[in-house]
């Protein structure tokens, strides 16, 4: 069952208005939300960056949070899989097509569950290819836009090459993935580069630098060069589907060893323990 506009119904009965400014100019802002055994994770901040970007594109959050909270958590409870990720898209409704913001237009709101595939065994075990690309996007990358078509551009050019993920270079510095955040290892140090307009602030991206923290793993915050890419000994892609992926070769040459490092290995377990205690942690305390 998908929500729509205040109502529940099968997808294929699900419609639109062609004149949705979310299909004339992609005027509208969108969540991905994975839920665990029926827990969404992390709900509190996947709410928090909706807000945001619902800011910075001045359209006003038609539900209070408690209302996404409730609604989240339904279309969750709505759907048979064990693990599934809650798609959400707010777009500022529906107006005769003109550039400029419609008065009193009323927020499209839609939210479907898909089922999560995380990935396989194989992948995590000999990592993924990945190459460079240039960063032709917008400035406010910092904005979960459904305006995505670089972002597709990008994929696909991944894609064309044999391979899963671009890494992402603007002005000689890594920015991120075309859907997910980059982080490098180098001898021995974590790092990635701040949150800025520049890059999409991930929940996974949080997630892994609280866990890093945490354990003491060394980590630097910082820009990252594209010769510092270019021979790191580790790679990875985090997002909320991917979780944290090693990349093992770059525009077909090997990262480090050319197979996973030790700490994607160690970052991959203390996330997979973190998503089973939050699973288990008593519902108040769930976020
Ligand atoms: N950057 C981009 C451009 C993305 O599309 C995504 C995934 N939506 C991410 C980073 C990772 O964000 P998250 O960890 O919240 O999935």
């Amino acid at each position: 069952m998908i929500y729509l506009n205040g109502e529940w119904m099968p997808i294929e009965q699900a419609r639109i208005p062609v004149l949705d400014r979310g299909f004339i100019f992609g005027d509208g802002v969108y969540e991905v939300i994975p839920s665990y055994s029926g827990y969404p994770f992390r709900l509190r901040e996947h709410l928090a960056r909706l807000q945001s970007s619902l800011d910075a594109v001045r359209i006003v959050n038609p539900y209070s949070l408690e209302r996404w909270d409730e609604l989240v958590r339904e279309v969750v409870a709505g759907n048979p899989w064990e693990d599934q990720y809650v798609y959400l898209q707010v777009t500022r409704g529906v107006a005769p097509r003109d550039h400029a913001f419609p008065k009193g237009a009323k927020p499209t709101v839609f939210m479907m569950a898909n089922p999560l595939a995380t990935p396989p065994r194989s992948q995590l075990e000999q990592g993924v290819a990945a190459v460079t690309v240039a960063d032709n996007r917008w400035l406010r990358c910092d904005i979960k836009s459904t305006s995505l078509l670089a972002n597709c551009l990008l994929r696909q050019a991944a894609m064309d090459a044999g391979a899963v993920e671009s890494v992402l270079l603007r002005d000689g510095m890594l920015t991120e993935g075309s859907a997910s955040n980059i982080f490098v290892v180098r001898n021995g140090v974590i790092i990635t580069p701040p949150k800025t307009n520049f890059i999409l602030p991930g929940i996974t991206y949080d997630v892994v630098i609280e866990l890093a923290r945490a354990n003491r793993l060394p980590l630097e915050i910082r820009q990252v060069s594209e010769a510092e890419v270019r021979d790191a000994d580790e790679l990875w892609l985090t997002s909320s589907t991917k979780e944290v992926l090693p990349i093992s070769t770059l525009d077909g040459k090997p990262v480090g060893a050319g197979k996973p490092g030790p700490l994607a290995a160690r970052m991959n377990q203390l996330y997979q323990d973190y998503k089973r205690t939050v699973m288990r942690a008593p519902a108040h305390a769930r976020a």
